[in-house]
């Protein structure tokens, strides 16, 4: 349903009264065409021109709302006609013309009707016509001046009618009658039609001027809607209660005027007072809520204040920009970095603190974070610069994060001079190069000590097997033929010859790791530890050992090895024993990616200040005589467990036994 429209309900109000005014002369009904019985009628002409008057109305309000049509040419033409019928009756009071278009229509009742001059329009119709015809010739257009004469020309407009129905009211001839000829003056359907017709080109623009004013929702037009029916209708009502207590005799004349002021007067103080007392406490509202205002802008101002002193508390420097990246606050820190004075660096772009090669693409950096901000470092993974007055670069960090105020969005940016951080890592990374060529170095030279240790027993072990075999012959053939002192001497040179195959035996098993290793394939660990107990099956018998061996997996590793390794542990677990049954127990436990073997035994034990350093090469824990020995064995063990890149440590108790534990990956290794 369409909206209430205004003036579109004031045309058709007087189109009504048109059409009833038309068939109170069609049907001869005289009340239909004067309201009161002893008024002037409104005549078939003025009809007319009313009719004309409300239909141009209509198409201006079509106009207005855009929706049938905006042409304004059916408007100007009924409002031409309108005001020519006006024009033309004027001119016939000043010129004295002879009757002519006023008796066109329903001319014989006219003429009954009698008086001066039948069927024209009054001359306070001709001229509140000319007033508010006008003002709906000029509504179609939108020049404000244009609107306001038309404002203007309907106020004007609306006076003389509403004088007339003031004279209605009050029976005062002269407001509405020419002198002198009752029957010739505006009639009240004619008046009331007039001022229905004012009230709807006034609405036509109801967002300015009075229409304005009378709809807002503002003091003043509250004012105005109470008030002003009041001042209107009250001269009215108090004109008829004089006129009726006139006429009933209740009082006289003066009586009845004097009554009229008095309470005129009381109505409109009362009125006075109580719209003076509204708008009292609506200045009084707004006096309270400037109060606040000013009080909040004080806490703001104070927050501000606050903020600034954080900022410039702040160990960065700190840039705030707007939208369009102009800088519009900065701290101390900043001017320290950058080397510009705070005004300098006051609504210039961020720009100018970027090195000129980063510049181009920066406001397309800024527009990508401006739709999506959120708290980050700037140019994650890119090395940043700032530029400073005097032209140095200086590398720094960039933190951004988004500041939103009633102002508008801004982004805050934390930056930090990190050239101290740069020359560390600068020097950690030559530091550490140093390092890599030191260690280079070392391992260098290790392996060729490794190389020089294996060439040497390598090729020692020649000579030694002749000297030992002379040694052995010298013995068996000599031994009991020479003197005593001779027979110790051939004892002890083939003992030490033994000792130092062994040695050299040893020597020549722990470089081999490194320099004659093989490629790692798939080794069952049970078969491994078959082997073992083939090869050490003569001390097993003798020390009368007991070998508990659990379900093993099967590694990846260096097979040969991984015997010696095992041989190592259980050799050691026979050799270390007490004068008890000895036990060697081989478990093995899975962890989440490698495997824990351990190879417990009964033996002596070792003490806790030793675990570390018995896996070093030649630590022995005793003498020849009690143990005999190397101190090899567990320096092979952790070399061979490293290479498969495990681990190796012992828990052991003295007098209780041992347990070596070793770890090994479960997936296939690579070969060191
Ligand atoms: P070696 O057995 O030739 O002396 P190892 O490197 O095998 O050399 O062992 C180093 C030392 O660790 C040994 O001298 C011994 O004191 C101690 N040790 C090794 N295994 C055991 C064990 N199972 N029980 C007690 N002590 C041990």
């Amino acid at each position: 349903m369409r909206k209430f429209e205004l003036p579109t309900a004031c045309a058709w109000f007087v189109i009504l009264i048109c059409v009833i005014v038309l068939s109170g002369w069609q049907f001869d009904v005289v009340i239909l065409r004067r309201l009161l019985p002893w008024a002037p009628p409104t005549t078939p002409l003025t009809t007319v021109l009313l009719l004309s008057l409300s239909l141009a109305l209509l198409c201006s309000s079509r106009i207005k709302t855009g929706q049938k049509f905006t042409n304004p040419v059916p408007c100007y033409f009924l409002t031409l006609a309108a005001l020519f019928i006006a024009i033309w009756s004027g001119l016939q009071y000043v010129l004295n013309l002879r009757p002519g278009l006023e008796l066109l229509l329903y001319g014989q009742q006219v003429q009954a009707q009698g008086g001066l001059f039948p069927g024209r329009p009054s001359p306070h119709t001709a001229a509140t016509a000319i007033l508010i015809g006008t003002a709906i010739g000029l509504s179609p257009q939108m020049y404000e001046r244009s609107r306001r004469l038309g404002t203007i020309l309907c106020l004007l407009g609306i006076m003389i009618p509403w004088v007339a129905l003031f004279g209605y009211a009050s029976l005062t001839n002269p407001f509405y009658a020419v002198d002198n000829a009752p029957k010739t003056g505006m009639s009240p359907l004619t008046a009331l039609a007039f001022i229905t017709l004012a009230i709807g080109v006034i609405s036509l623009h109801p967002k300015d001027g009075l229409a304005a004013l009378f709809t807002a929702d503002t003091s003043a037009g509250r004012i105005v809607r109470r008030i002003l029916p009041v001042v209107i209708l009250a001269p009215l009502c108090f004109g008829w209660i004089i006129i009726y207590g006139r006429e009933s005799g209740m009082f006289d004349a003066p009586f009845g005027i004097a009554l009229s002021w008095g309470v005129t007067s009381l109505l409109f103080a009362g009125l006075l007072l109580w719209q003076s007392q509204n708008l009292h406490e609506v200045d009084q509202e707004r006096q309270w809520a400037f109060d606040e205002h000013e009080q909040l802008i004080k806490v703001m101002e104070k927050e501000k204040e606050k903020f600034r002193n954080l900022l410039e508390l702040a160990p960065d420097a700190m840039v705030i920009a707007d939208e369009q990246g102009i800088i519009t606050m900065v701290n101390v820190q900043t001017s320290k970095l950058f080397g510009y004075e705070r005004g300098e660096l006051i609504g210039v772009p961020v720009e100018k603190l970027i090195p000129d090669r980063f510049r181009p693409g920066h406001p397309a950096h800024r527009k990508k974070y401006h739709d999506a901000p959120h708290a980050r470092p700037m140019g994650s993974g890119m090395e940043l610069f700032g530029l400073t007055k005097t032209g140095q670069e200086i590398p720094v960090e960039v933190s951004l994060n988004t500041l939103t105020t009633d102002e508008g969005r801004f982004v805050l940016a934390a930056i930090r001079d990190v050239t101290l951080q740069k020359q560390a890592a600068e020097q950690i990374k030559q530091s550490n190069a140093t390092l890599k060529e030191q260690a280079e170095a070392l391992e260098k030279s290790n392996m060729e000590l490794q190389h020089f240790a294996y060439v040497v027993s390598h090729d020692l072990q020649t000579p030694l097997r002749s000297i030992s075999g002379f040694v052995q012959l010298l013995q068996q053939t000599y031994e009991g033929k020479l003197d005593e002192q001779a027979d110790g001497w051939i004892r002890r040179t083939v003992q030490n010859t033994q000792r130092m195959q062994t040695l050299i035996h040893d020597v020549l098993a722990y470089s081999r790791i490194e320099a004659r290793s093989n490629p790692f394939t798939s080794v069952a660990l049970n078969d491994v530890v078959n082997e073992v107990r083939d090869v050490l099956s003569d001390s097993i018998r003798e020390a009368g050992a007991v070998i508990e061996v659990d379900e093993l997996p099967a590694v990846m590793g260096d097979r040969p090895q991984l015997i010696q390794l095992m041989q190592n542990l259980v050799g050691n677990g026979l050799k270390y024993r007490r004068d008890e049954a000895v036990r060697v127990k081989i478990s093995v436990r899975a962890e989440k990616d490698h495997w824990v073997i351990s190879v417990r035994d009964n033996g002596i034990g070792i003490a806790p200040e030793h675990f570390q350093r018995i896996f070093d090469v030649f630590q022995r824990l005793h003498t020849q005589k009690t143990y005999p020995g190397t101190g090899i064995g567990l320096a092979i063990c952790r070399r061979v467990v490293n290479r498969h890149g495990g681990n190796i440590w012992v828990e052991s108790e003295p007098g209780k036994g041992s347990c070596f534990f070793f770890t090994i990956p479960k997936t296939e290794v690579t070969k060191l």
